[in-house]
């Protein structure tokens, strides 16, 4: 039973208690899309690698928009307890729109709870405005403690309008963290920390990551595997196993308490951990235009040229090799049939599960179609008509492969072609 303030905001906050996690929702404000540093980890393609999975973009939001969004999603989860700030740059790198947002959740949603993540290197300079904002979770990703190490990690950081490389800068990015942390601890604010595990480059040196935060003022840490972001310095290391960052929770339990349960979550990810809903409210009618404004089509999603997001089923992420009515997880690629990023892997509800079954569950049918709504196309080994024309009548083409994803990836962007050409 939480006894004081902090213990029962935590105990509602679904990332700081296991507890939680089923009952409390959270949702991710992407309103800070620029960083101020460069993790060998990540492509700023993407979201934040930080506290989001590599290869998942998020529509930007104004503070206006992200307010908004707030209200619509309250009235539909009455379970939302969090509001996060998460980036998908760094929040306090833009630090004009995360205070705007913050003051706006202030003031006309005081009962639920923000939270925010950083890397830190800004945290001294912010950190009390943020306890005055009512912040009471931050997380903080610290990877090293040794400058020496960090130069392999971060390639550089942004400082008073400066790139700076090399131990001196890796130094004030570490002081700037661990000084940050402080101040908050001071403030008795909540604070986790990130830890990547980075095979061959940090894994031997993360108990003294933990100790060190530890002695700050931290309240957990949350060691999360590598998963290489095509296009980033790590892109070739093999991504860290389940068992590698178990074995080093296990270790580091004894230090401080371990978060188990991170789900590397979206920065515009709303619902509960395990279930994320942001899909159904892309097309929010209370967002002005842009960002979460108004249904976007497949075209929208055309990045540049013939690009599209084409979704995939496969069962072991190599071959087209498995039926779209079995599916319940999508690999989600950015493509214009020569390149192609995996952007995410989206569960979904299994289209069907046998005849009977199949007929029955229309609302499942529905909601499989609905979270594909973003695509442009699906390639997949097995479609039925039926699902074909339920697809089709959202604007996404169904196309039967068997062979490598890259070549049903390539047909899907020709046929695509056609089907605009008329
Ligand atoms: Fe990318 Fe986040 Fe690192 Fe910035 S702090 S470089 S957005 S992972
Ligand atoms: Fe919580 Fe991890 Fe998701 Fe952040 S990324 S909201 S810590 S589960």
């Amino acid at each position: 039973m939480p006894c004081n303030e902090k213990e029962l905001l935590a105990s509602r906050h679904p990332c700081y208690s296991a507890d939680s996690q089923h009952k409390f929702a959270r949702m991710h404000l992407p309103v800070a899309p620029a960083c101020n540093i460069q993790c060998n980890y990540c492509n700023r393609l993407y979201d934040c690698v930080n506290e989001s999975r590599p290869g998942v973009t998020s529509e930007i939001l104004t503070p206006e928009q992200a307010l908004a969004k707030i209200g619509v999603v309250r009235s539909r989860l009455d379970n939302l307890a969090v509001i996060g700030i998460a980036g998908p740059g760094d929040a306090l790198a833009n630090w004009e729109k995360t205070r705007a947002t913050l003051v706006g959740i202030k003031e006309n949603y005081p009962d639920l709870i923000p939270c925010l993540s950083t890397n830190g290197l800004l945290l001294p300079q912010y950190a009390e405005e943020l306890v005055n904002l009512g912040v009471g979770h931050v997380t903080v990703t610290v990877n090293s403690i040794n400058p020496v190490l960090s130069e392999k990690i971060y390639a550089y950081i942004e400082w008073e309008g400066v790139r700076l490389k090399g131990t001196a800068a890796m130094q004030k990015l570490l002081d700037n963290q661990m000084a940050g942390i402080r101040i908050l601890a001071k403030y008795d604010i909540m604070i986790k920390v990130n830890i990547v595990m980075i095979p061959g480059v940090n894994e031997s040196h993360i108990p003294a990551v933990v100790a060190a935060v530890k002695e700050a003022g931290a309240s957990l840490t949350n060691i999360m595997p590598l998963i290489p972001a095509a296009g980033s310095g790590f892109a070739h290391l093999p991504q860290t196993s389940n068992r590698d960052v178990a074995a080093m929770r296990d270790a580091c339990q004894t230090v401080l308490p371990q978060m188990r349960h991170c789900r590397q979550c979206r920065a515009d990810a709303i619902g509960l951990l395990a279930q994320d809903r942001s899909a159904e409210f892309r097309d929010t009618p209370s967002c002005p235009s842009g960002g979460c404004g108004g249904k976007k089509t497949s075209e929208e999603f055309t990045v540049e040229g013939n690009k599209y997001r084409v979704a995939v089923t496969s069962k072991y992420e190599k071959l087209v090799d498995q039926h779209f009515g079995h599916a319940e997880r999508f690999l989600i690629y950015e493509t214009d049939g020569i390149q192609s990023s995996l952007l995410e892997r989206r569960d979904a509800p299994k289209y069907c599960s046998g005849n009977d079954y199949c007929e029955s569950e229309e609302e499942s049918k529905q909601e499989t179609v609905r979270k594909l709504a973003d695509c442009a196309a699906v390639v997949t080994m097995r479609i039925g008509n039926q699902a074909k024309e339920r697809l089709l009548t959202q604007g996404i083409l169904a196309v039967e492969a068997c062979n490598e994803i890259s070549a049903g990836l390539a047909m899907a962007v020709k046929q695509l072609i056609l089907k605009k050409a008329g």
